[in-house]
């Protein structure tokens, strides 16, 4: 209120001495005084709106270079330098903070990119510059695709899950192996983090490739072994008990040997990505058919199994595998139930999915067990296991089938009462088939 009396003040002082020189000298002079003041105001005012927006035009907008200003305009740039002086404060302290976060990320071992709604490049560190061959004075703003032009990376960055990370072989980069993950944040913004995973990948490949190579070797002198093992065993010149028991124990052994090597081999050919997926229909309904049959000898009577078809939708896959992983459930079943308990297997259609279940009566599994059940060699009573022909890898190739069918699998279980083994398979694996 004050400012307003103030800045009035001075109109009014106007309009008074207008009016006592209308009263001395007459309308005419009075007016003339008038208008000449009022010409002189609207010059001050437009030479401070032309000195404004000079320095509105300037590139640099330091409080030094507001011009001096009078009257009204004294206060207006004296605000105005106040506001400058605030914000180029701000403007230091968000630098220094940015600077301080980009020297961070920049001794990182991680390579970071942050992309912007339409997925271009923000900013990246000199990590992440080496992992993608991009180069961020040459790239900022460009579409991050336009540089990382791999299939499986645009595919990855279209699906918009980013649950798990990606692993990219980058060739072209002297067959740098990065995994990269996305994060999204803000408004539609993600944060692209890329680790060099090569030296862990050549590890892996190699763990991965002795395995394979000394199951395969180990094979032929085995099935030599075991051939005279038969032979030995067939030969009616064999008669002192030691020796007959002796043959019965190797034989066993060897066979063990035998089955453990053929589950290695499984497993090493399922963790081969360069062995993709056959995508074949396979007939769910006559595959648990033939697996019934081999049930009903496995058990050889001691157990009540029973099939139920719901469904008969096929599966796309690989009928192979997928023979092996229901084969593995079915025949844990049956291992791990007492004579006398019920199997149940089913094949079923639940809200789009396909639903196949192994259920028995068995001993059941403590919860504390479950979820390291798909481990490689995780037993929870070994001597069981191997009593019952079990090498330790059954669960471990289920698991490995499943991934690459998109499937999931749920255990549940009571000790003493059961275990019941879901496996969910996603709507597009399903084919319908005639009802
Ligand atoms: P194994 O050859 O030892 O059976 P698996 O990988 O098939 O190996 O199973 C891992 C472990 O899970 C088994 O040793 C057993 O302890 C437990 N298990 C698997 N299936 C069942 C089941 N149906 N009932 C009870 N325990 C089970």
């Amino acid at each position: 209120m004050s400012d307003i009396w103030r800045r009035s003040s001075n109109i009014l002082f106007l309009i008074f001495v207008t009016a006592l020189l209308w009263m001395i000298f007459g309308a005419v002079k009075a007016l003339i005084f008038f208008s000449v003041v009022m010409l002189w105001v609207v010059f001050h005012h437009i030479r401070h709106l032309v000195l404004l927006e000079r320095w509105l035009q300037l590139s640099d907008h330091s409080p030094a270079s507001i011009p001096a200003g009078s009257g009204a305009w004294d206060d207006v740039y004296a605000h105005l330098a106040r506001y400058v002086r605030g914000h180029s404060q701000s403007q230091e302290r968000l630098s220094i903070a940015l600077k301080r976060m980009q020297s961070v990320t920049s001794a990182m071992p991680d390579g970071i990119v942050i992309l912007d709604m339409s997925d271009r490049i923000e900013w990246c560190n000199t990590v992440a510059e080496k992992h993608l061959g991009i180069n961020l004075a040459l790239d900022v703003g460009q579409q991050i695709t336009y540089l990382v032009r791999q299939v499986p990376f645009v595919e990855y960055l279209a699906a918009r899950q980013y649950t798990n990370p990606l692993i990219l072989n980058q060739i072209r980069l002297y067959g740098l192996i990065v995994s990269l993950q996305l994060v999204p944040y803000g408004y539609n913004q993600k944060l692209l983090i890329s680790r060099d995973i090569t030296r862990f990948e050549k590890i892996e490949t190699m763990r991965r490739d002795f395995i394979a190579n000394v199951s395969h070797e180990l094979r032929t002198p085995l099935t030599v072994i075991s051939g005279f093992l038969e032979t030995l065993s067939a030969d009616d010149n064999v008669n002192s008990g030691f020796n007959k028991r002796a043959l019965v124990l190797m034989t066993e052994q060897t066979t063990r040997m035998q089955r453990l090597i053929e589950d290695l081999l499984i497993l090493s050919r399922l963790e081969n990505e360069q062995n993709k997926i056959s995508e074949k229909t396979v007939n769910v309904v006559s595959l648990a058919q033939d697996l019934l049959q081999d049930a009903e000898s496995l058990s050889t009577g001691r157990h009540q199994i029973k099939l139920t078809i719901a469904s008969q939708d096929q599966l796309l896959g690989s009928e192979e595998e997928l023979r092996s992983a229901f084969g593995n459930l079915i025949s844990n079943a049956i291992r791990y139930t007492p004579d006398g308990g019920e199997i149940n297997i089913s094949w079923e259609k639940h809200h789009d999915q396909g639903l196949f279940v192994v259920q028995d009566s068995g001993i059941g599994i403590e919860l504390e067990h479950i979820p390291r059940l798909t481990e490689r060699f995780y037993r929870i009573d070994s001597s069981r296991s191997r009593e019952t022909g079990g090498t330790g890898l059954g669960l471990a190739i289920v698991k490995h089938v499943l991934n690459r069918h998109e499937a999931r699998l749920e255990i549940t279980s009571q000790v003493g009462k059961g275990s019941r083994f879901n496996i969910w398979f996603p709507a597009k694996r399903l084919i319908p088939g005639n009802a």
